[in-house]
Formats: C-alpha cells, sequence, structure tokens
C-alpha cells in the first residue's frame, strides 16, 4: 500500500481547546507520519454567541484510503465528546479532511479539498505553516487575499504539542 499526503483541520471551542486538539493530534500520530502547524485562536464562523475557536492543522502521510481516515477522524470526534447541536456551532472537536494527495473526492460522505477551504482563513494560514507553496483548486494559497488581512491569532508558535 502507498503512502499518501493528506491535510487534516483541526477545531475547537468548548472546554480545555488546547489540550483537547493535542490529545487528538496524539491520536493521529497512530495513522501515520504527522507534522503540525502553530496553534491559532479565530473568531467563530456561522452563530457569532459561541466562544472563539482554537485551530490547528496537521499534514499526515498515511496508508489509509479517505473513506477509512473519515472513519478514524469522526472516531476521534466521537472520543472527544462531540455532540452536534446547531450547523456550525460549537464542539469539543472537529477534524475536517481538507486535502487527500492531489484527489478529488465527491460522495454521501466526503467532499475533498474540503468544500470551504479557499474561504477560510483559519484552514489556510495554517496550511501555509506546513507547506508555503501549497496549491489546492489550483490556487496558490499564499496568493490569497485573505491570507494579508487574517482574522486569526498565533497562539503558540512551533512545538505546542509533543507527537
Ligand atoms: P464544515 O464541513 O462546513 O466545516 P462541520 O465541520 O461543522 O462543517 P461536521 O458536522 O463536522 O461539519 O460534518 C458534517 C458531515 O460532513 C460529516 O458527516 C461528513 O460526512 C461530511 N464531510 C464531507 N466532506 C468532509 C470532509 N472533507 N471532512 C470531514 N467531513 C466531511
Ligand atoms: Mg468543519
Ligand atoms: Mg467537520
Amino acid at each position: 500500500m502507498s503512502h499518501v499526503v493528506t491535510y487534516i483541520g483541526l477545531g475547537s471551542n468548548l472546554g480545555d481547546s488546547p489540550q483537547i486538539l493535542r490529545d487528538a493530534i496524539q491520536r493521529l500520530n497512530e495513522l501515520g507520519q504527522l507534522k503540525v502547524s502553530r496553534l491559532y485562536q479565530s473568531p467563530p464562523m456561522g452563530p457569532q454567541d459561541q466562544p472563539h475557536y482554537y485551530n490547528a492543522v496537521v499534514q499526515l502521510t498515511t496508508t489509509l484510503l479517505p473513506l477509512d481516515l473519515l472513519d478514524q477522524l469522526q472516531k476521534i470526534e466521537q472520543e472527544a465528546g462531540r455532540v452536534r447541536l446547531r450547523r456550525w456551532g460549537e464542539r469539543t472537536l472537529d477534524l475536517d479532511l481538507l486535502i487527500y494527495a492531489e484527489q478529488d473526492i465527491q460522495n454521501q460522505r466526503l467532499t475533498v479539498p474540503h468544500i470551504g477551504l479557499l474561504e477560510r482563513d483559519f484552514v489556510i494560514v495554517p496550511l501555509l505553516d506546513i507547506d508555503p507553496d501549497l496549491i489546492v483548486k489550483g490556487q496558490k494559497l499564499k496568493d490569497l487575499e485573505l491570507v494579508k488581512h487574517p482574522s486569526l491569532t498565533v497562539v503558540a508558535d512551533g512545538n505546542w504539542v509533543e507527537k
């Protein structure tokens, strides 16, 4: 089985979010080789009456197939006590499959590249930490307008998580 490079977006705004993200990264580390972005805070998307988010992105090099990887991500979300209250509402942990190699995937459970990727600075900025030259849907991420005036702030540089 061959290894593929994937990117996963992590978000949390309930509970001890930095620790929840650290724990999730420990779990993701069991699925392959990891590179981790800086840790960020960002204003909520959707309903505004919820706490700000902690966000990060990891690059995961894995042999898992897309739907098997999604199964694992959803399992880790459940372990973190994820409950669905309202669309884009508060959550202990969100794990989104942002990129799976060069693949375009469209099925009942998965849209890859992730549907909101090019519109979300809290995904793009951490992606650029890991690969400054990343191209998604033919778009060089670092050239995007929203990278110039990001709404997110760096909370921790480099080694905020032990793998
Ligand atoms: P958004 O996807 O806009 O960030 P969300 O992360 O809050 O919203 P969830 O409640 O976490 O949405 O997921 C809803 C469904 O999205 C999941 O059941 C999953 O099957 C589907 N989904 C489609 N594409 C993806 C993807 N690339 N990564 C994760 N889930 C996906
Ligand atoms: Mg999401
Ligand atoms: Mg999600």
